[in-house]
């Protein structure tokens, strides 16, 4: 019998008063794949997200890390379990180096953070050097985070996330804020991890340039539903993917619109 994938997500549901934010989604995702969730706004990626990750229980339906079931488990069960996230993280200590951080990360993996800093500033130095270099961020190992660069904090983050040893990578809106060039190499370094590491890592992102150069796979929300998943090409050249996307990024990224014939 072949291994299960490493996340399965089984006719998820959840509502929120009147509106089926996510509404029987299912998808795979296997390691070593960056699958990207594209969707205009509202379309229930972000609570697809949250119901993966434990922030909030699904009305129905199931999630499966390599094969078991992940409900009635807590955020931080979850998190324990090897699912890493990367957004919503303002978590880097402004006053501390970026290398400090990353140490506070390891020691936070490890259960230790009840420990005194003092005695464990020289713990965790080494992994937390080659987690800084996986990032490109060597240099910056000294510098406060507080006097880092937008996407420089963000290559923080993800080093953060990779402290844990994650299986599965969640990363919602990422690039959030960040000029096109930096979208390209942030996303770059996530799928040069993804390949190195073996990790499947799903993510949200508004430039389907980005998307279209870096993903392995595309899953397309609209209204809650699934209604569209492939490859990147097969996504480009889908009916129901343009017309929800009409008129909108994927028209301003460069990918032509079909022709509108009256
Ligand atoms: P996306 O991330 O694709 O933009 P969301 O998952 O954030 O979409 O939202 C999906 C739908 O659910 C939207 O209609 C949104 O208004 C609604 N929604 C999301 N979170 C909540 C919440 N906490 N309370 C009420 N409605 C919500
Ligand atoms: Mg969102």
């Amino acid at each position: 019998m072949s291994a299960a994938p490493l996340l399965q997500v089984q006719s998820l549901r959840k509502a929120f008063g009147g509106v089926q934010a996510v509404d029987g989604v299912s998808f795979e995702l296997a390691a070593g794949e960056l699958l990207a969730l594209i969707g205009p706004n509202g379309a229930g990626k972000s609570t697809c997200f949250n119901c993966i990750n434990g922030q909030l229980r699904a009305d129905g339906g199931r999630v499966l890390l390599a094969g078991q079931d992940l409900a009635g488990l807590g955020p931080r069960q979850i998190w324990r379990r090897g699912v890493g996230r990367t957004f919503q993280i303002a978590a880097t200590w402004t006053s501390m180096t970026v290398l400090e951080n990353l140490q506070l990360a390891l020691l936070s993996h490890e259960g230790a953070l009840h420990r005194w800093w003092g005695r464990a500033a020289e713990r965790h130095r080494e992994p937390a050097f080659e987690l800084l270099r996986a990032v490109g961020l060597e240099a910056m190992a000294q510098a406060p985070c507080g006097a880092l660069a937008y996407g420089d904090i963000k290559r923080v983050e993800l080093a953060i996330a990779l402290a844990n040893s994650p299986r599965l990578l969640l990363m919602d809106e990422p690039t959030a804020g960040m000029a096109p060039r930096e979208r390209h190499a942030l996303v770059a370094l996530v799928r040069q991890l993804v390949r190195e590491r073996g990790i499947g890592v799903l993510f949200t992102e508004h430039s389907m340039d980005v998307v279209f150069a870096h993903a392995d796979r595309l899953i397309v929300l609209a209204r809650g539903q699934l209604i569209a998943q492939g490859p990147p090409q097969a996504i480009r050249d889908d009916a129901r993917v343009r017309e929800v996307y009409l008129g909108s990024s994927l028209a301003e990224s460069g990918v032509a619109a079909p022709r509108v014939t009256s």
